[in-house]
């Protein structure tokens, strides 16, 4: 017997909670790919991917995940033999250039561990060293998911800017585009990249890269037919959009759940996620003062607010995921990247979420410290309802 029949809510940092409208809008027939609806439809998401980034610049669309649009970014600007510079924070920057190291870069990482932010002297320190302008990118992760240390991007381009180094400044913000505030032309990103299934809250499958004049001029010698990004933002016929057929009911999620977000309002969905973040980090802070558990990121202003990571022991992480999956249909993120992995979990609270999901899921974690006998400080869920009653 268990208490967890009833409506799942699937709390991992991406995919994120669907929203009902966007499966409604993808449970219908195939559409006329040649004409009429879907091309004004696909037409219309342009300019909001725009918005969405704050950019005056060109967006591609991939049928892919975020691992296909980072290889379209290092594909249209990367040449063999090229030096990028990958400022770690976690699992995911490394990611990204190890796939810069299978296309032929030369990869120079410096890596911050795993509870950090990028220390912008020690960026500067080496760009200001590279006085032959070797390094042709700078590689950089908005929100690290494995982490969830949000970095200072537009502080990185000031440091750039500081030494006068003409690389490119690529940002992954596949975990934080709609969640996290991220401004692309403002903070001076050349490329950025982002999914579908996090922020944008559609199913995993189509991504995206978002590119200025400079990044386009930038253009390397790895450019293939496929992961070109010029015929897809200036497509002379509409199948070159995707270089092949739509996703077609993809294509009709995200016109949805991006529907939802301009009915929000952006500034209202960055709002949201950062008082919601506040309530899980005013939860945590109680917990953690009994006890093995512990935020991964001490410094708040330095935490995501669209994932949480937690460092708990081993193997405390795994046991209370299985418990609140098993017991309360409560499906929480596993330590990716770390060791070990079964030490640390990880909520995520991005996309379609309110407070009474948020409150839920703290209220199953504390039934399951309890129920597993892992010790905790027993005011969380006071803090966390006096965090939301003060900010709602
Ligand atoms: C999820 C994620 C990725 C990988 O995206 P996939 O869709 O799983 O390929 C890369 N970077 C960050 C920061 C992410 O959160």
């Amino acid at each position: 017997m268990s208490l967890s029949q009833g409506r799942a809510y699937l709390a991992i940092p991406g995919p994120s909670v669907m929203p009902d409208a966007v499966l409604q809008a993808m449970h219908r027939a195939s559409p006329n790919i040649y004409e009429g609806e879907l091309h004004d439809l696909t037409h219309s998401l342009v300019p909001d991917l725009k918005d969405i980034a704050m950019t005056d610049g060109s967006v591609a669309i991939y049928i892919g995940n975020g691992h296909a649009a980072w290889e379209a970014a290092l594909a249209n600007t990367i040449s063999v033999g090229d030096t990028v510079l990958v400022l770690a924070t976690g699992r995911f920057c490394i990611g990204w250039g190890e796939m810069a190291a299978g296309m032929g870069a030369k990869v120079e990482t410096l890596d911050y561990g795993d509870a950090a932010t990028i220390d912008l002297a020690r960026v500067e320190e080496t760009l200001a060293g590279d006085k032959e302008g070797r390094i042709k990118a700078v590689l950089a992760v908005h929100v690290d998911t494995s982490t969830s240390v949000k970095n200072d991007i537009a502080g990185l381009r000031d440091v750039m800017n500081k030494v006068g180094h003409p690389a490119l400044l690529m940002a992954d913000c596949i975990a934080s585009l709609g969640c996290d505030r991220f401004e692309m032309d403002a903070w001076g990103v050349d490329v950025m990249v982002s999914g579908c299934q996090k922020g944008l809250m559609t199913p995993a499958g189509i991504s995206f890269v978002w590119f200025n004049e400079k990044a386009d001029a930038a253009r390397g010698d790895r450019v293939t037919t496929y992961w070109d990004w010029r015929p897809r933002v200036k497509p002379e016929v509409y199948f070159q959009y995707f270089d092949g057929t739509a996703p077609t009911h993809h294509l009709y999620g995200l016109r949805t759940a991006i529907d939802l977000i301009k009915a929000e309002g952006l500034d209202n969905v960055f709002d949201r996620h950062q008082k919601l973040a506040q309530i899980v980090w005013a939860a945590f802070e109680e917990w953690s003062k009994v006890g093995p558990m512990q935020l991964n990121i001490a410094d708040p202003t330095h935490r995501s607010h669209a994932v949480t990571s937690v460092g708990i022991g081993s193997p405390n992480g795994d046991a209370l995921r299985k418990w609140c999956e098993h017991q309360c249909g409560l499906t929480l993120g596993i330590g990716l990247g770390r060791t070990p992995a079964d030490a640390f979990f990880r909520i995520g609270h991005m996309g379609h979420v309110n407070a009474h999901m948020i409150m839920g899921a703290l209220g199953t974690i504390d039934a399951g410290l309890k129920a597993l006998d892992i010790a905790h400080g027993p005011g969380a869920l006071v803090a966390a309802s006096n965090a939301l009653a003060s900010r709602a």
